[in-house]
């Protein structure tokens, strides 16, 4: 064979592969856009992980960090959300998808579950399964779902929203494990899934990359 005829069909076997990926993402990668949810909650796009800010009066909290710190800050503001002025973000777990823009809380206090891998434990603290935290009248109640990460926690906020960062997915109309590929222990994602199954009265939940909804109670049945 001619050398270019192997160029060739390297090319070709290359741009199916990209377009394999390409298609994996746009149809399994689908957070939602900036904007305001409720009268809450602020959602920001950061590439293909999204970012929350929960707010009541002049208190506020941020759960997870995003993938870049410029893109991030530039959302924010956007919003009108100074990132310096943010005083706690709350971490789902530490993949660089969810700590990127982590920098520009710079006078923020860092919270995340006890089991996840930090590489400088100063700046953190640690919490515990159904650890309770008030940041003024804003109720934070943790929840340890380990399975995508060790560590992984989710956050139920004032008993009603529910962030789940990596522990599931939205698709067609259901709740769906996070990827079991390229998560640590996929046996432990699911008995997460059927912990937070048991909380009554969620109203909003969250996820990290494939949106929001309203439907709780419906979609999390099957779960039961
Ligand atoms: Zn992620």
């Amino acid at each position: 064979m001619e050398w270019y005829h192997t160029l060739i069909v390297v090319l070709v076997i290359v741009a199916i592969v990209v377009l394999i990926i390409y298609w994996f993402f746009k149809s399994n990668i689908t957070p939602s856009r900036t904007g305001l949810l409720s009268e809450n909650i602020v959602c920001i796009k950061n590439s293909i992980v999204n970012v929350y800010m929960y707010s009541k009066g002049s208190d506020r909290l941020v759960i997870d960090a995003g993938f870049s710190a410029k893109a991030l800050k530039k959302e924010l503001l956007k919003m009108g959300i100074i990132p310096e002025e943010t005083t706690d973000v709350f971490l789902t777990h530490t993949d660089p998808d969810h700590i990127g823009g982590l920098s520009i809380f710079n006078k923020a206090k860092i919270y995340v579950g006890e089991d996840s891998r930090v590489k400088n434990q100063c700046n953190f603290s640690f919490l515990s399964d159904n650890d309770i935290i008030m940041i003024g009248e804003i109720k934070v109640q943790a929840i340890s779902t380990p399975g995508h990460r060790p560590g992984h926690t989710c956050y139920l906020i004032d008993d009603k929203a529910l962030f789940t960062g990596d522990l599931l997915r939205l698709k067609s109309g259901e709740i769906k494990p996070f990827f079991k590929r390229i998560s640590r222990d996929s046996d432990e994602l699911i008995e997460s899934i059927k912990k937070v199954a048991k909380i009554e009265n969620v109203k909003t939940l969250l996820t990290a990359h494939t949106g929001y909804t309203t439907e709780f109670d419906k979609l999390i049945e099957k779960w039961k």
